[in-house]
């Protein structure tokens, strides 16, 4: 690390005692380098095992890294803490304005403890931390409006981030996520919900200082290289173009969308829910996470007349993806585009996670199909495939819970399966719902042996597409391959680097940029680094009760045709065994 460079300051904040101090770290940030391996070691410290995760206890732990500010797409901040969703590791990535806003703010990272008594938010303006007044903000109908409510109050605009909740995460409901900068979002495994138990409505940073390079020349040139990378890459231009929504049309294509809670895995609607139909109707900007020249982030513009006066218009921004098209769109059948951008800013003002509530409430849709639950159950709510209305009402309703049965909605889909059954059909992997790839065996491991149960953890998905599409492979091949990706994956969410950009951002890149920022890591120690991170997870999660012998594969993948054929049961059996066997080992040698 280089001298003068605060990356090694840690900011530890109690919301109880509204104190907070600044402790320097370096051996932290030399051993785990930022992100994801400094996440992790901060939340085996400041989380006490077996902690409730909505006792004041659970930490929340957000961290950058050495590149954030200096190299483009280094763009994310990992935020770790106990999930109240899966019951052990949380682990959330955003972009926006907020890694950059916390690195020029002084900081790696940040701990966040205690809870306070009433409602609060924090703005953090480089070493100083003020705990302002929420009382007026929680409660609040819609999250847009608190945030504009701080914009308005915090100094700082175009360089702070305002991390915050809404309503979902008030109430603590186990999958509200936190949003950044309006469109993104700490979406998965609950970190809202743990905001909430904390009292605490947003977290405001800003900051403007200058970061050190070991020798500025090489710096520009590696610099330029990688921003012309950026640039010129055809994988960027898509990203740019259509965003991760152009991936509806090509899994479609091949048999891999999940549709109807997965009865099918392909959907008649995609043509019109498709990237390019998107673009091409309601595209109303681009925008950009700081320090990235892709902007990958697609906001529609819809336009819908106003009740309350004749020829008056209101325009509403809603950001949309690849996977919230699936979970708010095919999972739960509509086709109407626009039906799908309501849903969307329904779940959006409510600050719910939007894959959680997509595969909840086609779980509840099915279940009230095969009679599971009776429309009496559902307070006389009848939700159908493709009516977006019905599911407008049922998010309101996940969120306020008014009745037995959206109380237990709220818990997730694992927890309303265990109380009215139907876990066959129940898709979620760990206790995270399920994401939207059903591409074959590899998908489906890689879900379940994720330390995030995330599709971002190992993309599966891809594994499917290189290796089990083309040739016939073993358990062993496919959970070799899903490791392996998992753990330059922590190199990389080390580093915050944006996964989209993993082709530009290869181990000799990585080295390079890290010499830059003062750290000399081969690619072999980086790999090194990569599997000691994953293994710092899984022993975080074995920790805390965590086992994967006692895990299940819903049963409704074995029945859905996909990608790859039909899934062989003993096939996942066999590979689940294997993976058993590497966390086994490597935990033993971990405790040495
Ligand atoms: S590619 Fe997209 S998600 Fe990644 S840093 Fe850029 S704007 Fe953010």
């Amino acid at each position: 690390m280089l001298p003068g460079d605060t990356l090694c300051n840690v900011l530890y904040i109690d919301l109880g005692k509204k104190s907070y101090r600044i402790e320097k770290r370096p051996a932290l940030f030399e051993a785990g380098i930022g992100g994801a391996g400094v996440a992790i070691r901060l939340l085996a410290e400041e989380c006490p095992a077996g902690c409730d995760p909505f006792s004041p206890d659970n930490p929340v732990v957000f961290a950058v890294g050495p590149l954030t500010g200096l190299f483009p797409l280094a763009s994310k901040t990992v935020a770790m803490f106990k999930s109240p969703l899966s019951g052990n590791l949380g682990e959330s990535h955003c972009g926006g304005r907020s890694a950059v806003a916390i690195r020029l703010a002084g900081y790696g990272a940040m701990v966040i403890k205690g809870a306070s008594e009433t409602p609060i938010y924090l703005a953090v303006h480089g070493d100083k931390v003020y705990f302002r007044n929420a009382a007026t903000l929680w409660g609040m109908d819609n999250l847009f409006t608190a945030g504009q409510i701080i914009r308005g109050r915090e100094p700082s605009p175009g360089t702070r981030t305002i991390m915050r909740i809404g309503r979902a995460g008030e109430k603590m409901i186990p999958f509200a996520g936190v949003t950044t900068e309006t469109y993104r979002h700490f979406g998965r495994l609950g970190l809202g919900a743990v905001f909430g138990s904390k009292k605490l409505k947003a977290v405001v940073v800003s900051g403007a200082r200058s970061l050190p390079t070991k020798d500025v020349k090489e710096y520009r040139k590696i610099y330029e290289q990688i921003h012309k990378a950026a640039v010129e890459s055809e994988v960027m231009r898509k990203y740019h173009d259509l965003g991760t929504a152009e991936n509806v049309l090509p899994l479609n294509v091949i048999g891999g969308l999940p549709t109807r809670n997965l009865k099918d895995s392909r959907f008649e609607g995609a043509e019109t829910m498709s990237g390019e139909s998107f673009a091409g109707k309601y595209l109303g900007r681009r925008l950009a996470c700081s320090h990235c020249p892709v902007g990958c982030i697609h906001i529609a513009a819809l336009r819908e007349p106003d009740e309350r006066e004749a020829f008056f218009y209101k325009t509403s921004m809603i950001c949309y993806d690849y996977e919230p098209i699936y979970a708010l769109g095919t999972m739960l059948g509509i086709s109407d585009p626009e039906g799908f951008l309501k849903l969307m800013h329904k779940v959006e003002t409510t600050g719910l996670d939007v894959m959680s509530t997509g595969v909840v409430l086609a779980w509840a849709t099915e279940a009230l199909e095969r009679g599971l639950i009776t429309e009496e159950t559902m307070g006389w709510l009848r939700l159908s495939w493709g009516d977006y209305k019905a599911y407008i009402e049922a998010v309101e309703k996940i969120v306020e819970q008014p009745n037995d049965f959206f109380k237990a909605l709220a818990g997730g889909v694992e927890h309303a399966s265990a109380i009215y059954g139907g876990s066959e059909f129940a898709l979620s992997y760990g206790g995270n719902e399920m994401a939207g790839y059903h591409t074959g065996p590899a998908a489906h491991l890689g879900l379940l042996l994720g330390a995030r149960h995330s599709h971002l953890d190992n993309a599966g998905y891809s594994v499917d597409q290189k290796i089990v599409m083309k040739k016939q492979t073993t358990p062993r091949e496919i959970v070799d391959r899903i490791f392996e990706e998992e753990q330059w994956r922590q190199v990389l969410s080390s580093l915050v680097i944006c996964f989209f950009a993993r082709g530009i951002y290869t181990p000799e890149v990585v080295s390079e940029t890290l010499g830059s920022a003062g750290f000399a890591l081969s690619p072999d120690e980086l790999s090194s680094i990569g599997k000691k991170i994953h293994f710092e997870k899984y022993a975080f999660k074995f920790r805390e009760g965590f086992k994967l012998q006692e895990e299940r594969l819903p049963g409704r993948i074995f029945e859905t045709m996909s990608s790859a054929g039909r899934i062989d049961a003993d096939f996942m059996k066999q590979a689940v065994e294997y993976a058993e066997s590497v966390l086994g080992a490597a935990g033993a040698e971990e405790s040495k």
